[in-house]
């Protein structure tokens, strides 16, 4: 069910900037009180230069949160992106990913500690990438970390929620955020309401099926999207809004930058939000 949300124009500092003032970004607030915009953009598969112009180009158009990774290898020049915008860095949500691939606490805390050199020396939210190795004891340093101020809010990606609440069994920290494959293909109601109920907010990753033409084409959403005069992109983005998930979609391309930002001004239907919620297979990008 859509609950209305505060919507605060995350566009303000981009028009004070002199960028073209974009439409209005929901926020959604975490267990812990910390106000997120509900969207933002992913830098996956793109590299540094890339990453570095995807990325400007997104804050002018009112992007504020923005998702990179130890694995995609442009932390750096994602945050140069930042620091070069000229925007104060408290108004931005910068997340990044831990590899978890170290098994030491030694290999642990210099693998956070490059992505705090890289990324200014705090972060907003910090994740663990996978529940692999030792996410148990990346867990507890991640916590120390919150707590001397290097994150704000850390957080997991791909847990299940069987490994969410193995995690939640040792946390002190209550996990914000758990970062998970989500669209209309693959859109794990269930997990969504358990995640939900555990009091973690999830975030979308691939919300367009990685730009997969059965997922973007598909004939359910051409409808929808037609009727309200939007593209199907937008159609999926909102129905991600509307049940409370934070979505952070990719593009390279500025004109696909602007159409995601722009689905603050229309309101998908119950009906509508059943019918894409009824486009489930439980379809994982490599089986689409
Ligand atoms: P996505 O679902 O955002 O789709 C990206 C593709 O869609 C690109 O090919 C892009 O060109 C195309 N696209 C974007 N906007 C469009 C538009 N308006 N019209 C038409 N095509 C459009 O895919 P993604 O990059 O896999 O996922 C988004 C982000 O999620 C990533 O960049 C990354 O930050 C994150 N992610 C996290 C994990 C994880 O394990 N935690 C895994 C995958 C992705």
């Amino acid at each position: 069910m859509f609950r209305k949300k505060l919507w605060v124009m995350a566009a303000f500092s981009a028009a004070l900037s002199g960028a073209v003032a974009a439409q209005p970004v929901p926020q959604l607030t975490l267990h812990d009180g910390l106000t997120v915009p509900q969207l933002g953009c992913g830098v996956w598969e793109l590299d540094g230069r890339e990453a570095y112009a995807s990325v400007s180009a997104a804050i002018k158009l009112g992007y504020r949160l923005i998702d990179t990774a130890q694995y995609y290898q442009n932390e750096a020049e994602t945050y140069q992106a930042v620091l070069d915008s000229g925007i104060p860095r408290s108004e931005f949500f910068i997340t990044s990913k831990l590899n978890p691939h170290y098994s030491s606490e030694q290999e642990i805390r210099k693998a956070l500690d490059l992505s705090l050199q890289n990324m200014g020396g705090t972060i907003d939210l910090m994740l663990i990438h996978w529940p692999f190795g030792a996410d148990e004891l990346a867990w507890k340093i991640m916590e120390e970390y919150v707590r001397a101020g290097k994150f704000k809010a850390i957080g997991l990606s791909n847990y299940h929620p069987d490994a969410l609440r193995r995690m939640l069994k040792i946390a002190t920290i209550k996990p914000q955020v758990n970062q998970i494959e989500f669209h209309p293909y693959n859109s794990k109601l269930d997990e969504l309401v358990q995640n939900q109920e555990l009091g973690v907010t999830v975030e979308a990753w691939s919300p367009l099926g990685a730009g997969r033409q059965k997922v973007m084409a598909d004939p359910v959403i051409e409808r929808i999207a037609k009727a309200h005069g939007k593209s199907t992109a937008q159609i999926i983005l909102r129905w991600d809004i509307q049940h409370g998930v934070i979505t952070i979609p990719r593009s390279r391309n500025p004109r696909h930058l602007q159409e995601n930002i722009e689905v603050g001004d229309f309101e998908l239907s119950e009906q509508e939000m059943r019918d894409i919620d009824a486009l489930n297979k439980n379809a994982a990008l490599w089986d689409i």
